[in-house]
């Protein structure tokens, strides 16, 4: 609000709501990722449709079942369900104004297209293959307790996950190496209803033969397969889609599991000679969502956040998810769009800016006719 921009004269922005929204989400972190968009979009004034993947749909409806219980009107947060018809259908509604989309790539390339050519206002978040970069200085044993849980937490099947270790210089890859195979071959991995353990099984048994085509597919191109998590078994639960912790060395970047989004507990050590490298290996790859650096030198640390073209950046921290203050989003072919999710460029995405001007002349007073247009002068 700026008072008396001229004579009587006042100027303020109002930021107003869009009317009616929605969000399309993936199917890991079926409660999380929903959270991101319709408490914004509803506290901005909107009302929200959300369509949960067809894979998990119930945890929707059950927050929206609490919500209403709380006292949200009806109408405000409505739930459809469905996959691609669904989702066509809400990019066709003439009264949907913006769409906020987080899954895969392709997908959220076209919904951004499509959503776009109808003049809706669109945010998609697409897919990762997030690299961390271990200097020669690093602190070996935080690194390999960070990259343990950046890799295989959530079997690998969150966009943050980090999926390429990139070593710079051989003696900190064989270190690595070592302290993480024992580290591996120990993970706690059973039935997901079981409390204590580090892994469950894949979403689905596509998931599973994805990811185990994955794995063929690097021994097939000649990366060095340390740990392999094929064929994993789990006494009593023998049906599951279980893939155990995975690891590659020697990957090189012309290697399909080292260029695409694998999305399971598939970790892929690549080897360069200086940061530089590492850093340009990191800005050639399609997705830039989320990205780390372990060192204790300051410089490097500096450089790499300036210079790195992802996202998300973490400096000893492995998985640099924003706190709600700040916004998340990636680079590149991770997000198609301007604004982030959450944060204040969730605020920004579900409301309409309207600047106001506003004169109140003093009762006796008469202006002139101006011909001019209005200036700060
Ligand atoms: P997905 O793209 O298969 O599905 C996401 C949503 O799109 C679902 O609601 C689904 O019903 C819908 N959908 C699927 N096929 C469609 C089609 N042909 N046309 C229109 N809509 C369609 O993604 P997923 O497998 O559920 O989730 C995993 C992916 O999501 C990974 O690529 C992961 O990296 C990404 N992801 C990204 C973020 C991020 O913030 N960038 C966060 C979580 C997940």
């Amino acid at each position: 609000y700026t008072r008396n921009v001229g004579p009587n004269i006042d100027a303020w922005s109002d930021f107003q709501p869009l009317g009616v929204v929605a969000g399309i989400t993936p199917f890991n972190f079926p409660a999380m990722v929903p959270l991101w968009m319709y408490p914004l979009a509803i506290a901005c004034g909107n009302t929200f449709i959300l369509k949960p993947s067809e894979r998990d749909p119930s945890s929707t409806l059950l927050i929206a079942e609490l919500l209403h219980q709380a006292g949200l009107p009806k109408g405000v947060l409505n739930v459809v369900h469905g996959d691609k018809e669904a989702v066509d259908a809400l990019i066709e509604a003439p009264d949907v104004k913006a769409i906020s989309f987080v899954g895969s790539t392709p997908i959220a390339e076209y919904i951004y297209t499509e959503g776009a050519k109808r003049g809706k206002r669109v945010q998609a978040l697409g897919g990762a293959k997030n690299h961390a970069v271990l200097m020669p200085d690093a602190d070996l044993d935080n690194a390999v307790s960070a990259l343990m849980g950046a890799a295989y937490g959530s079997c690998g099947e969150r966009c943050m996950a980090i999926s390429v270790a990139v070593c710079v210089g051989d003696p900190i890859a064989d270190a690595l190496v070592d302290k993480l195979v024992p580290q591996i071959k120990g993970l706690k991995i059973g039935a997901g209803t079981h409390c204590g353990l580090d892994m469950g099984p894949l979403v689905t048994a596509a998931a599973r033969d994805k990811v185990v085509g994955y794995i063929d597919d690097g021994v097939a191109a000649g990366a060095t397969l340390v740990v392999d998590g094929r064929g994993y078994r789990v006494a009593g639960h023998e049906d599951g889609y279980f893939v155990g912790g995975t690891l590659f060395d020697h990957v090189t970047a012309d290697m399909r599991i080292y260029q695409e989004e694998i999305f399971g507990p598939v970790l892929c050590i690549v080897r360069v000679g200086s940061l530089e490298e590492a850093m340009q290996l990191i800005n050639d790859h399609e997705y830039g969502n989320g990205t780390c650096i372990f060192t204790r030198d300051g410089e490097a640390a500096r450089l790499f956040c300036d210079e790195i073209e992802v996202g998300m950046v973490g400096v000893n921290v492995p998985l640099p998810v924003p706190v709600s203050y700040h916004s998340f989003g990636g680079w590149k072919r991770s997000l198609f769009g301007d604004l982030h999710a959450y944060g204040p460029d969730g605020v920004r995405f579900y409301t309409r800016k309207k600047a106001i001007t506003q004169r109140w002349p003093k009762r006796a007073s008469h202006e002139a006719a101006q011909f001019a247009f209005p200036s700060n002068g």
